[in-house]
Order: structure tokens, then C-alpha cells, then sequence
């Protein structure tokens, strides 16, 4: 069976739904089948890769795969397993807690690992490694290095995997020589995590913090003011998730300590 376009321009994939995280809306959802190459054209032509057009179903967005071609064949065109999913879904992070020249360098890292410019993304990341060591001194560049040997230990990253992505973080000798060491794409994915988890122990972790602390500390002074007004305000008004939402609500209550900073 396996993955093949009948002479009707049918695409079969062993009779299995897709499934995949759409690029556009995010969700793990399922996908039509759009669009599909003409048989007759592609027993003409020939050609050694196609693609084929899905529409997720939660946002009806195009979400397009490349395929292999493994044989043609008089009744049917046989692809390569696993189609090559062309656009990735975008990565996220909390770039406001970082500073500016770190916040810069690692959405470009994340841009190019989201379009699979494996070699650029370990460039980015190690510049990123740089203007955060700047920031955070020899004491923050160690505290990283400590953590990084914690994420190995923690994630049980086999040592052939992890040193690559040490040396890219951490060996600057390698910036002055220009050389980047090529990644797996098992490292690619090591090494976006470890940058994540360094970043957000170093600066989202204490920025959260403070912004909480903020917080309470206003509405504890709204409760004090208000037992004369009787106004009585609620609890519980942080949450750790990093939603749309919870980035709303962040800003109007930094909006509104601002507001009261300036009172
Ligand atoms: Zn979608």
C-alpha cells in the first residue's frame, strides 16, 4: 500500500487520516487533502519530488508537504514516507524579559529554525550566547554552564548530542574561527530547547517574578485604600502560563502600575 496518486489523481496514504500541528493556527488538526499533481503529467515529466496541498481543518488554511518520489509505476506513483512538512509552526518565547540585543538575536535564531536553516540557527543562537554572557557577567555565563549540564542530566541527552550543542553555546573560540559545527536534526531540536531553557532561567523566570510581585503589591495597596471606599479586590490574579490571554492581562496590569506609579 504505502503512500501513492492512482491514475485517477487519487492521493492514498495507507488509508490513514493527516493529522499534523498546523503551521497557521497551531492546533494538532486534522487535514483535507487540496490539492494533488496530474498522473498523466507526472508520468510525462518525471519529476523526482512533488508537493501536495492540505487544508487544515480548524483554520481552512493551505498547509503544503513535499514528497519523495520512490517509483513510477504503469497503475500507480509511489512516494517516500513521511512528506516533508514545507512550512514550520512558529516558535514562540517571552522576548520582553529578555534585554534588547538578546531579545533581537534570538527571534532571528528562531526564524531560522522554524524555516530550517539549521546551520544560521546555530549561528544565532551563538551570538545570542554572547550578548546574554555580556549581560549576565562571568558568574550569570557560569550559572548557564551549570544549567546546561543540569538540562543533559535532566532530559538524559546522550553525550555525542550534547557536546555539539555545548560548544556551540559556550565555545566563543569557535565565533573568531567562523567555523559552525553541522547538526543533526536531533540537535537542532536539543539545542532550540537548552537555548529556551537557559534564556528563561536567566531573565523570564526573575522578570516574571517581579511583575508579580508588582502586582500584588498594587493590589494590595487598591485593598488598603479601598476598606476606606469598600471596594474589595480578589486574590490570585497571576498565572505562570504564557497564553495570549494571560500576555493581555499583563499589559493592562503593567499599564495600570505604571498608572499608579505615576499617581
Ligand atoms: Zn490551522
Amino acid at each position: 500500500m504505502g503512500v501513492y496518486l492512482d491514475t485517477d489523481s487519487r492521493f492514498h496514504r495507507d488509508g490513514a487520516a493527516y493529522s499534523l500541528e498546523c503551521p497557521h493556527c497551531g492546533a494538532e488538526s486534522h487535514m483535507r487533502v487540496g490539492s494533488v499533481p496530474d498522473f498523466r503529467q507526472m508520468q510525462m515529466h518525471r519529476p523526482k519530488q512533488i508537493g501536495i496541498a492540505l487544508h487544515c481543518e480548524a483554520c481552512n488554511k493551505p498547509v503544503f508537504i513535499r514528497y519523495r518520489v520512490r517509483s513510477y509505476q504503469p497503475h500507480k506513483i509511489e512516494f517516500m514516507p513521511g512528506g516533508q512538512q514545507i512550512e514550520r509552526p512558529a516558535e514562540t518565547f517571552s522576548h520582553q524579559y529578555l534585554p534588547p540585543a538578546v531579545a533581537e538575536t534570538f527571534r532571528d535564531a528562531l526564524g531560522c529554525y522554524s524555516n530550517d536553516f539549521r546551520n544560521a540557527f546555530a549561528v544565532m543562537c551563538r551570538r545570542t550566547a554572547l550578548a546574554a554572557f555580556e549581560s549576565l557577567g562571568d558568574r550569570g555565563k557560569m550559572r548557564c554552564y551549570e544549567q546546561a549540564s543540569e538540562i543533559q542530566r535532566l532530559a538524559d541527552i546522550r553525550d555525542e548530542d550534547f557536546e555539539i550543542v555545548r560548544k556551540i553555546i559556550f565555545e566563543m573560540e569557535l565565533e573568531k574561527s567562523g567555523a559552525v559545527p553541522s547538526l543533526t536534526h536531533m540537535q537542532t531540536i536539543i539545542l532550540l530547547e537548552t537555548m529556551k531553557d537557559m534564556l528563561h532561567q536567566a531573565y523570564v523566570r526573575g522578570g516574571k517574578l517581579q511583575k508579580a510581585l508588582q502586582l500584588r503589591r498594587y493590589f494590595a495597596e487598591q485593598a488598603e485604600e479601598a476598606t476606606s471606599g469598600g471596594t474589595r479586590v480578589t486574590e490570585d490574579q497571576t498565572d505562570p502560563r504564557e497564553t495570549k490571554e494571560t500576555r493581555a492581562h499583563d499589559s493592562m496590569i503593567v499599564r495600570a502600575v505604571d498608572r499608579a506609579g505615576r499617581n
